[in-house]
């Protein structure tokens, strides 16, 4: 049987219409090559951004299963505007809507996880030699209900679908070559990084490299499959995503990200007693509040202090639940700082190398940017900083690890 490739087009690379003429002659090319092509795509450029800010309008925070129903239509628009570009250089396709293509999740709407994937109807187009186009970012729930799989969730479509069709290849199209030592926008000196294991590129998406959907690099490892990453717009190598290479343990920082959407919540005065912290971060879990950072500062007059972060997205929310649970629990006040940022370096064994830590908050120090937490695990450390020196602490660390530089990272 030929080779099935999943390949997928993010939503600059479908931002319009000569956009999607392009994109359809280079499926139709790697069709006649012999591949049976599987392809996913996101809404046309900034399509989900603007549903979004429709629903805004309306009520400040809409019912999340109507959201989902109205920010899926993006990725349907841009399938079957495709599938007609395909169909119009002479070759078959069809299109198929998540729930067509048996994208299966949970019913948690707006971050919804891929449960199963029934690829039935998909395989038998494949196997009559049909381009199947797919909509990324969208599945059912049992109910039947539409759900979407979290903002930039193609990118997880796409490995869900490479791993339960066993695909020999999965490309992942976006608007630069790769993945960079750090954002590109932000560092202009930023270098592609030819290889990086699941591991590391895990930590990089789930600390901000948006290049890559954090939820799709655990699928990813958990099924093994490799992942090119390239530009669907100039030709290059891209990156490769793949298993670790257990025979290296070289320590090297592969890249610098930045979060900025972060909010910082401090709790003051908290009684030194047994299960005050299992109360509140009980609570927000039970509102799936996904809480980062966490500090307890050394008791002074049997109070503590408990600082944590969270996600701009979910601040207000907790912040609420928080003050709730500070008046139960009797501890003084809560304060907050909405304008905060994380950045971070990521590397596998970084975090068992000592300098490597001195020499991130050295370079932070020279710029005179404070640091306010850290937290590290086994390839990362992050630091939280104000917001306003961001761009500043990513291009210093970048600067202080030479990643600028080909071969000398470290
Ligand atoms: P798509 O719509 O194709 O999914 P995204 O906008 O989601 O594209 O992701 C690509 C963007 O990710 C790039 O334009 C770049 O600005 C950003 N980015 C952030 N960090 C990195 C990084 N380390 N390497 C490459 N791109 C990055
Ligand atoms: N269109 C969705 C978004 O903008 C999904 C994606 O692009 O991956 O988040
Ligand atoms: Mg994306």
């Amino acid at each position: 049987m030929n080779k099935i490739i999943v390949q997928k087009y993010g939503g600059s690379s479908v931002a319009n219409i000569e956009r999607i003429k392009k994109i359809a002659e280079k499926i139709v090319e790697r069709a006649k090559e012999g591949d049976r092509v599987v392809v996913v795509v996101s809404a046309m450029g900034k399509t989900t951004d603007e549903l979004v800010k429709m629903a805004g309008q309306i009520a400040p925070s809409p019912d999340e299963r109507e959201l989902d129903m109205l920010i899926s239509t993006g990725e349907q628009v841009s399938i079957a505007l495709l599938t007609m570009a395909i169909h119009s250089l002479g070759c078959k396709a069809i299109s198929f809507t998540g729930m067509q293509a048996g994208i299966i999740t949970n019913a948690v709407h707006t971050r919804a996880r891929v449960t199963a994937v029934n690829h039935k109807k998909l395989k038998s187009a494949l196997d009559k030699g049909i381009i199947v186009i797919v909509a990324g970012f969208q599945g059912i729930d049992a109910n039947g209900d539409i759900t979407t799989l979290g903002r930039g969730g193609s990118d997880t479509t796409a490995i869900a679908l490479a791993a339960q069709l066993k695909a020999d290849g999965c490309e992942i199209y976006t608007d630069v070559d790769g993945v960079f030592t750090a954002d590109p926008r932000i560092v202009r000196t930023a270098r592609r990084i030819p290889v990086i294991s699941h591991d590391e590129m895990a930590e990089m998406a789930n600390l901000g490299a948006r290049v890559m959907h954090y939820r799709a690099i655990d699928l990813a490892r958990n099924y093994k499959v490799k992942i090119l990453v390239k530009s669907s717009f100039i030709p290059g190598e891209g990156t490769l995503i793949k298993e670790a290479d257990p025979m290296l343990e070289k320590v090297i920082v592969r890249g610098v990200t930045q979060e900025i959407n972060v909010g910082k919540i401090v709790v003051r005065g908290v009684p030194d007693v047994p299960g005050v912290a299992y109360k509140l971060f009980k609570a927000l879990a039970e509102e799936e509040i996904v809480v980062d950072m966490i500090i307890q500062s050394a008791h002074h007059n049997e109070v503590n202090d408990i600082a944590f972060t969270v996600a701009s997205n979910d601040f207000n929310k907790a912040i609420q639940i928080t003050k709730q649970v500070a008046n139960k629990i009797s501890a003084k006040r809560v304060i907050f700082e909405p304008e905060v940022a994380k950045v971070s370096i990521v590397g596998a064994g970084i975090a068992s190398d000592p300098a490597i830590a001195a020499r991130m908050f050295g370079a932070l120090a020279k710029q005179e940017i404070n640091i306010d937490m850290i937290s590290t695990s086994g390839i990362r450390i992050s630091c939280l900083i104000s917001a306003s020196r961001i761009e500043d602490a990513v291009n210093a660390i970048h600067k202080e690890f030479n990643l600028n530089k080909a071969g000398e990272q470290k």
